[in-house]
């Protein structure tokens, strides 16, 4: 399931591949992702805040007269996110659940490929782009919190550590993996309220969370999106996993609110953070 390294990485293949690009033409293969305004628009470059992407694009000549110009503005924006398999990839003659395909200017072919359909592409007016961004908090990676930041936005909240991380309202990015590592890598019950932890607790978080983002930035060698949890070694530290990296005991599984969390029950801090690849 992407999460931001995931989003991040389409967001650079998308902006390598189509910024600057004319769309020549649209062929929707899943009429829910309705883009054929973006026909003979060009696109402008990519913007990821969380697991949200974007780009603005400047409208075809006779804008004006289409049927959506006015609900869509001058500057309107193609939204997209990768829902829970989507990625981005060139069209190949053997691809299956291509849901949307953009022919560009330079004979590329872009495919959206989206087996379990959650995925999404569509078109919005720049005021649609700023509301959505409005509702994020701000984004893990390219505005990195210290651990005060976090102390502030889930300190006095008795929701679990683990779903505090996940509340993209207040910190955007993070998933359900980033959630189990960054709680292991700071040796914090990830199943304890966020009124509960201390100054130090929420700095080891904060520290956490840069080093599982730049361990995963690592551990995603190829441009396209291939994730990790689709096959191959599992690169996480407790993610899929049954023994702790730390200390070699089985791992245990809590719910709470709803939702199993993985954790040592020796509450083990990654002794480093490569252990799980190596
Ligand atoms: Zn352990």
């Amino acid at each position: 399931m992407p999460e931001l390294v995931e989003v991040e990485l389409s967001r650079r293949w998308l902006q390598a591949r189509s910024a600057g690009r004319v769309v020549v033409r649209v062929e929707a293969l899943d009429p829910g992702l309705d883009l054929l305004p973006l026909t003979g628009a060009r696109l402008g470059d990519w913007w990821r805040h969380g697991k949200q992407l974007g780009v603005p694009f400047t409208p075809p000549a006779p804008w004006p007269q289409h049927p959506r110009a006015a609900e869509l503005g001058e500057r309107p924006q193609l939204l997209a996110h990768l829902g829970m398999t989507g990625r981005w990839a060139l069209a190949t003659a053997v691809e299956r659940h291509a849901r949307l395909r953009l022919a560009l200017d330079d004979g590329a072919t872009l495919s959206f490929i989206d087996p379990r359909r959650f995925g999404e592409a569509r078109l919005g007016s720049a005021s649609n782009a700023e509301a959505l961004r409005a509702r994020l908090g701000p984004d893990a990676w390219d505005l990195p919190p210290d651990g005060p930041a976090l102390s502030r936005a889930f300190g006095r909240s008795r929701v679990p550590l683990h779903h505090a991380l996940m509340d993209q309202r207040r910190l955007a990015g993070l998933g359900n993996i980033a959630a189990a590592e960054v709680a292991y890598r700071a040796g914090v019950d990830p199943a304890r309220p966020g009124d509960t932890l201390t100054v130090g607790e929420w700095a080891r978080v904060a520290r956490a969370i840069a080093d599982h983002l730049a361990f995963v930035f690592d551990a995603e060698s190829g441009e396209e999106v291939v994730y990790l949890t689709a096959g191959g070694a599992n690169p996480f530290l407790v993610y899929g996993r049954a023994v702790c990296p730390g200390c070699s005991t089985a791992l245990v599984r809590r719910v709470a609110r709803g939702r199993s969390i993985t954790l040592c029950p020796a509450l083990c801090r990654a002794p480093e953070p490569r252990v799980a690849s190596a």
